[in-house]
């Protein structure tokens, strides 16, 4: 079974999470780019040569706990991770992730976007 795969199986969705911890600063982790609304910051564990992390500061587990109160915030993610991505230099492209529950694959249970590029993207992915 594939690494993140085995993280994903284990990861149990509920309470504080590593990313609680690297917003409350006690996980010391530069910032690439933050707001009042969010935070982006650089893969712990890049599968690309750009690949970092959008997080809500509103700890949201997952998709499918996001509420309809939510809608301006996730789409705030997605502009922010447009913006850092040209900031990042992903002129070329790149790929934006959510993975949402076991099946796919999330592991850590506060609500994130990946957006990787630097590399060609294969399609589909595993
Ligand atoms: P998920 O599998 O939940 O979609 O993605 C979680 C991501 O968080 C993984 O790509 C993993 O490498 C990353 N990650 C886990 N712990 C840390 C950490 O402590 N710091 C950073 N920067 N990234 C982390």
């Amino acid at each position: 079974m594939a690494d993140e795969v085995a993280k994903a199986k284990a990861a149990k969705p509920g309470g504080d999470t590593i990313f609680g911890k690297i917003l409350r600063r006690e996980i010391p982790t530069p910032y690439i780019y933050e707001d009042d609304q969010c935070v982006a910051f650089k893969d712990i564990n890049p599968t690309a040569p750009v690949h970092f992390l959008v997080i809500p500061r509103k700890p949201i587990m997952s998709l499918d706990n996001a509420e309809d109160e939510d809608e301006q915030l996730l789409g705030h993610l997605m502009l922010v991770a447009k913006k850092v991505a040209k900031e990042q230099g992903l002129e070329n492209g790149y790929r934006v992730v959510l993975n949402n529950g076991e099946d796919g694959s999330q592991s850590v249970f506060h609500i994130h976007l990946h957006v990787m590029g630097g590399r060609q993207m294969n399609w589909p992915p595993g």
